[in-house]
Formats: structure tokens, sequence, C-alpha cells
């Protein structure tokens, strides 16, 4: 049986035949060290789970083309391995001759999802979107819990999307995204029992036509909405929602507000000292992205960024994405840990800043004692300065 033969059984693999031949083997996305480009390994998989190289990008294609060729796999193995990488994209970004590793593995989940070798965890994330319409699975009816006591517009042309991370495992920063958003002016609208996952969850584990489905099911619903701004939250719900040309993220409207005079802000007190982590999924979107948004941000504000902005383009996963916190708890909860001990080698910070909802609570969860605190970027704003006399 040829290649092409056996494709044919491999529906999802098809589309990357040829990036199956091109891969040059380089390395560069299994052990990449390039000083003068600040990066020291991409991988937070190979990092923090597991250095085997079928762990990584590499590897998933040599996996894929080895099936796709005929070689007898033992496909629970391939499922084991496929499953454990975060999602984070940074293989693809770094490849010098435009291989899309992630996308390949993606392509791999969903052949074994077909053949019915996801892993449980895997399946429960799905079914816990398609049931509840978010990956832990908390009750939908309480999506808009955080949103309670707070004062929404029945008419606005500017709707806000938590995101299911901010919608429930990090209220906080939704309270905070509407109190900024309205200091600022501006009436705000929420979808309440119209909103729903965008999908992106199952996208990163290979449910791809229930992901296409979650996007369709959110664009029907925003089709029914009059708006002409769409600000969001979670960094993998703004990349899902790339297309809606009307979308921006909550980082991007801030920074907008801040520019515009529309929010003067002051600090509560002494500016505090701050560590970012980056979002990779920040990485994955639009050039300049939010993680450089967020250190303009913090500049205009008078805030110490430990150690400056830094120069790579590759933000190491903290263990949040792909379901990794799920599927590996272990290995996901020590690239938490990992980007904190980043966070803080270079002295101890008041307070630790990123902007993906679903990192900080997962960054969070992973704090030991004498950690700073962990904030979203709306959190950290809202908690430490207030609207100063001219923004009143
Ligand atoms: S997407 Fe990230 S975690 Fe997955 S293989 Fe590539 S670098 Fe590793
Ligand atoms: S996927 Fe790209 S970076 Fe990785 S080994 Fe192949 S050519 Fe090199």
């Amino acid at each position: 049986m040829t290649a092409t033969d056996k494709a044919s059984e491999l529906p999802h693999l098809t589309n990357y035949l040829k990036d199956l031949y091109h891969c040059s083997d380089c390395g560069y996305c299994v052990d990449a060290i390039w000083e003068e480009r600040d990066i020291d390994h991409i991988c937070a998989t190979l990092e923090s789970h597991s250095p085997g190289l079928s762990y990584s990008g590499q590897g998933y294609i040599k996996t894929a083309r080895a099936w796709v060729e005929g070689e007898d796999l033992p496909l629970a193995s391939v499922s084991e391995h496929a499953f454990t990488c975060t999602s984070c994209g940074n293989c693809e970004r770094i490849c010098p001759i435009g291989m899309r590793p992630m996308e390949i593995n993606r392509a791999l989940r969903s052949e074994l999802i077909a053949r019915d070798l996801a892993p449980e965890s895997a399946v429960a994330i799905q079914k816990n979107v398609l049931e509840q319409q978010n990956p832990a699975g908390a009750p939908r009816a309480e999506r808009y819990h955080w949103a309670q006591n707070i004062e929404t517009a029945e008419r606005a042309e500017l709707v806000y999307l938590p995101g299911c991370a901010s919608a429930y495992a990090r209220p906080q920063e939704a309270q905070a995204a509407m109190r900024l958003l309205q200091a600022a002016g501006v009436p705000v609208k929420i979808l309440g029992d119209s909103d729903s996952c965008c999908g992106a969850p199952l996208r990163e584990l290979g449910f791809s036509d229930d992901a296409a489905r979650q996007s369709e099911q959110l664009g029907a619903a925003l089709a029914k909405q009059s708006f002409n701004l769409l600000v969001t939250s979670g960094c993998e719900c703004a990349h899902a929602l790339a297309n809606e040309d009307r979308q921006t993220s909550f980082a991007g409207w801030l920074a907008s507000a801040l520019t515009e005079g529309k929010l003067q802000l002051a600090a509560r007190s002494s500016t505090p000292k701050v560590s970012c982590i980056e979002s990779c999924q920040a990485t994955l979107g639009a050039v300049p992205n939010d993680n450089q948004t967020l250190y303009d941000i913090l500049g205009r504000l008078g805030v110490t960024v430990n150690g400056g902005a830094p120069t790579s383009r590759f933000a190491m996963c903290c263990g949040a994405g792909g379901g990794a916190p799920a599927m590996h708890p272990q290995s996901s909860t020590e690239m938490a840990r990992a980007r904190m001990r980043e966070a803080t080698a270079k002295g101890q910070p008041d307070a630790i800043v990123s902007i993906d909802p679903r990192c900080v609570a997962h960054l969070d969860a992973a704090r030991s004692d004498g950690d700073p605190p962990v904030y979203g970027l709306a959190e950290f704003v809202d908690t430490h300065f207030h609207l100063s006399a001219e923004g009143n």
C-alpha cells in the first residue's frame, strides 16, 4: 500500500501529506538554544512531561508519517504521546521552514478520536463542552453567576465575552474587566443564556468537527446582537474568534482606552513591581501580540516589570493548555511551577501578572507558600489603580 492509498484511510492527516515529507529533522522544535534570541528550549511538554523525541513536534511528524506509510504502530501508545502536547504552538513558530507540527499532532489526535482511542479525560472534556458549554463541566446555568451584582445594559454597542475560564475559574477577572469597561463610561451588554464555549478547548484536543460547530453556535448568537465592539478576556477565545473583525481582546481595549484618555488611572498606593508570565496562546495571534500589549500597558501605568519585557517571541506554556491539567495534572502543575520559578528568579515581585484567565487560574492553583499573588490584567489594574481625578 502506498502512502497515498493509506492516506485515504487517514482523512485528517491527508491535508498535511506534503509537510510529512518536508520536515528537515533540524531539531529546532526539540532542543533549540539560541542565546542572542533569548531562546532556551521551547516545548513545555519536553521540559516537564518527558524529554523523549516522540513527545516533540518533530516526533509527531515522524509518527504521522509512519502511520501514513502503513507502519503497524501501537496506537494506544501513539495516543498517550499525542495527547500530551499543550498546544502552545512554539514548535510552529520556531520551525525555519514553516512546518506545522502542532496542527499535524491535532490531526493525529483526530485520527485517534475516530478510532475511539482518545484518553478518557479528553472525552470527558468533549462531553463537558457539548453538555454544559465549558470544558470543566460546571453547570451552564452558572456561566454568568459572576455578573449577578453587576448592572449590564440591554442595548449597548459593546459586548463583553468572558470566555469559559473567566466565567468559571477566574470570575474575578471578568468582574474587574466589567468594572473597568464601565469606568470608561461604556455601556456593556453580555450574551447571558445564549453564550457558549467558542470551541477552542475541543479544537486543541482534535475534536475538530465539534469545535467548528461550537464556533458556529457562538457566531450565530453574536449575529443576533447589534454591536460594534466585542471584547474578549480569553486568549484562546480571541484566537477562535479571529475572523470577527469587531473583536478586540480586553488588553487591546484597555491599551486604546488609556491612549484615548477614556480611562485615567492612578496607583492606589506605591506602584507595585511585577513579573509577567506570558500567554503562549497570545503568540498564536496577531503581531504585536497581547503579551507585548501587557508590557505597554504596565509601562504606561508606571509599573516596573522585573527583567523588563523579554526579547524572545516564545512564551513557554504554563501547563493550562491542551487539556493538560485534566490529562496530565502532575506535568501540568510542574509546568506552572517552572513558570513561577522563572518569574521570581530575578527578584521577588509584588505580583505576577498574566493576560490569559486560563493561565491565571492554573498558575494560582500551583502557587506555593511565599509565592507572590497572581493576577489577570484586569484584576491587577482594578486592585492597584483607581480612576484619577481627571478620569472621574
Ligand atoms: S505545540 Fe508546544 S507543547 Fe506541543 S509539541 Fe509544539 S512546542 Fe511542544
Ligand atoms: S518540524 Fe521544523 S523545526 Fe521541527 S525538526 Fe522539522 S523542520 Fe525542524
